[in-house]
């Protein structure tokens, strides 16, 4: 990608009377200076045969970035198989709709750990990623907030290299929360650039896709997201690190103030 997008999770709040279809979700992002969307098929796959000519032709018209949130009931370390192929099932049907609209990123947290070590987990879950047909959409691990969940940054670089239809989505809030608020300066997200750039190249970077919202945890990790100003989450420090390591791709914002914490970030990009 050329540039570094700015958008966000779901449908914008607007004046909270219209309620938005996608279509004229991407009018309005589009209008008020915002380039992406998140579709979010976290609980149905809501791009069909129907509306998706709508869609592609709004998305077109605006030259505007679609990517999509996989299912929240995925686990590709379930402990019955029959779960496994299940969610390896919702993940190819949440891709396929994707493509649909052109959009080339899907995003999902990969599973839990259960009773199984890290490493177990991590095999578990690469046999089934192996499993995922290629076609021509990413498969977008995100780096999970709580420390049940499997998805650190380290586990999430490993398996980009070793599969090669996986990319990197990389939450910083989650990252956070993970482990009680660990970042705190600059030097905290220049660490984790760094550590993509040197494993899994530049490129990474040239196409990154970015979660970013104010959070609150504790000691299990994530809890909730919030606007950034009620938060510690440190998103002018982070910014500055995405600016400094010219990181091109798409940031998306998972504030509950979605387009007016999206909008708050690209001004705080430009202005830096
Ligand atoms: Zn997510």
């Amino acid at each position: 990608m050329d540039k570094l997008l700015f958008g966000i999770s779901g449908l914008p709040l607007g004046d909270g009377k219209l309620k938005f279809t996608y279509k004229s979700a991407i009018t309005y992002l589009k209008s008020i200076g915002l380039d992406a969307m998140e579709l979010p098929f976290v609980r149905s796959v809501n791009v069909t045969e129907k509306n998706k000519n709508e869609i592609l032709e709004e998305k077109t018209k605006n030259n505007f970035y679609l990517s999509a949130h996989g299912s929240y009931f995925i686990n590709l370390n379930a402990d019955e198989p029959i779960k496994q192929e299940q969610s390896i099932e919702r993940i190819i049907k949440g891709a396929k709709a994707l493509s649909l609209v052109e959009g080339k990123s899907l995003i999902f947290h990969p599973g839990f750990y259960l009773n199984d070590s890290h490493k177990e987990t991590y095999n578990t879950i690469k046999e089934n990623l192996l499993k995922l047909p290629d076609i021509g959409v990413f498969y977008r691990l995100e780096t999970t907030g709580k420390p049940t969940q499997f998805g650190d940054i380290d586990e999430l670089i490993s398996l980009c290299n070793e599969v090669k239809t996986c990319k990197l989505c990389i939450d910083f809030s989650h990252l956070h929360a993970r482990d009680n608020g660990c970042l705190k300066e600059y030097d905290d997200f220049i660490k984790i650039l760094d550590k993509v750039e040197k494993k899994l190249g530049r490129e990474a970077l040239e196409d990154m896709h970015i979660h970013l919202s104010g959070i609150n945890y504790g000691l299990k990790g994530e809890k909730n997201h919030l606007p950034f100003e009620e938060s510690d989450f440190n998103y002018k420090e982070c910014l500055k690190a995405i600016k400094d390591f010219n990181v091109k791709g798409c940031i998306i914002c998972e504030s509950p103030i979605l387009e007016h914490d999206a909008i708050l970030l690209k001004n705080t990009y430009y202005n830096l």
